[in-house]
């Protein structure tokens, strides 16, 4: 039975990696033309619960431990004149680690033998090719035709369609992605406000969200609403009247500013079962990242659709069924928590609603 993957990102790779431990081939298809094609952005909190739960089903927890960033967990919610509002340290045993997202991509890579991923294969299109097979077409005209097609290929999926007429919305909050690098030695103030860890500076419904990679380089998101067609606007003026320290982290950015408008799918995004085909992390549900789940969600997903072919030998819509059925309503939950958090994060008495927040998680013993 053949397996087609669509998207090589963080989901994709775990389903591959997953059923190649169980003997199940599959191949991934890639548009970026090489694993290094593409930054791919700054640290993840993996959850013990869904990334690292995948890790392990992948055979991989090991590895993984050994590129945590140590300290990484640290966290602290500023409000606008710097003054920390709240502030957890990373005493090594929280269950929260953080890693590099290039390292933990790469850790799932060299798990896989170097035919599984096909490089610079943009796919264009799918359509039914009857008996719940799919065909697929890339960029340069080529097709294939599989017996499972899965969309991996995150927010803007090319497989979508052929399940959901849904398209992700833009939730009317943009960022504004910049770095400043060597950060202690070159950036001294910004490195200290920031801290050793995660930060949030909140404040008149806008914040800066930054943390610290293991290479001492700081990654810092602007976070703000602006309108859909909005020029990007000038940052220093954007965060006029707050504390210099947090100014210096825009002033003294190194390198690009990389616009990002934040889109979703609708809470409880959902479709009917078509056979051959289905959906995982992003495509299925991207949300904002104010759950902190979504990269965790997509190598759960991952792991559980190969858990679902794996013990379901020979019945693919048995398979696709059982794992439509665990991936919608958590889905829903983690999306439905992410968009009261973005709400919650930018009202205007920020940080005020994120201390509520973390407040009541610590009455109920939830971790965050
Ligand atoms: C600013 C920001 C911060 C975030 N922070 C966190 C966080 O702290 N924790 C967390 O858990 N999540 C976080 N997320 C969410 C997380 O990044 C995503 O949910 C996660 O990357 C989804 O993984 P995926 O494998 O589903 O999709 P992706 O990572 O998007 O991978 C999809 C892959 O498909 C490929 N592809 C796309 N189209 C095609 C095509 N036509 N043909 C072939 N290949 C294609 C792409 O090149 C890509 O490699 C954040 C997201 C953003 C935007």
């Amino acid at each position: 039975m053949s397996i087609a993957i669509i998207g090589a990102g963080l989901g994709g790779l775990t389903l591959a990696c997953v059923l190649r431990r169980h003997g199940r081939p599959a191949t991934v298809y890639e548009l970026d033309a090489s694993p290094t094609a593409r930054a791919q952005g700054g640290m993840l909190d993996l959850h013990t619960e869904s990334g690292q739960a995948a890790l392990r089903a992948a055979g991989l927890y090991e590895q993984f431990r050994a590129i945590v960033h140590p300290g990484g967990e640290a966290m602290r919610i500023l409000d606008r004149d710097a003054n920390v509002r709240r502030e957890e340290t990373d005493g090594g045993t929280g269950d929260r680690p953080e890693v590099n997202r290039r390292e933990l991509r790469n850790l799932l890579l060299d798990a896989l033998p170097g035919d599984a991923v096909r490089w610079g294969a943009k796919v264009t299109g799918a359509r039914p090719a009857g008996g719940g097979r799919h065909e697929v077409t890339f960029a340069d005209g080529s097709t294939i035709v599989t017996d499972v097609l899965v969309g991996a290929d995150g927010a803007w999926s090319r497989i979508r369609p052929l399940v959901s007429g849904a398209v992700p919305a833009y939730t009317g909050l943009s960022y504004v992605e910049f770095s400043l690098f060597d950060a202690d030695a070159r950036h001294p103030e910004a490195a200290a406000v920031l801290g050793g860890g995660l930060m949030f500076a909140l404040g008149d419904g806008k914040g800066l969200l930054g943390h610290r990679d293991p290479d001492g380089s700081l990654h810092v998101y602007a976070a703000f609403r602006a309108r859909a067609d909005a020029e990007p606007p000038d940052l220093l003026d954007l965060f006029a009247g707050w504390h210099p320290s947090l100014r210096a982290m825009i002033a003294e950015a190194d390198g690009a500013f990389t616009v990002r408008p934040i889109h979703a799918l609708p809470v409880g995004h959902r479709w009917h079962r078509i056979p051959g085909v289905t959906l995982l992390g992003d495509a299925a549900h991207v949300m904002s990242p104010f759950a902190g789940e979504g990269a965790n969600l997509a190598m759960l997903d991952g792991a559980e659709l190969a858990a679902a072919l794996i013990g379901h030998p020979g019945d693919v819509e048995a398979a696709l069924t059982a794992y439509e059925e665990l991936l919608f309503p958590r889905a829903e939950a983690a999306a439905a928590e992410s968009a009261a958090n973005l709400a919650v994060c930018f009202r205007e008495d920020a940080p005020d609603g994120l201390l509520d927040l973390f407040e009541s998680y610590e009455e109920l013993g939830v971790r965050t």
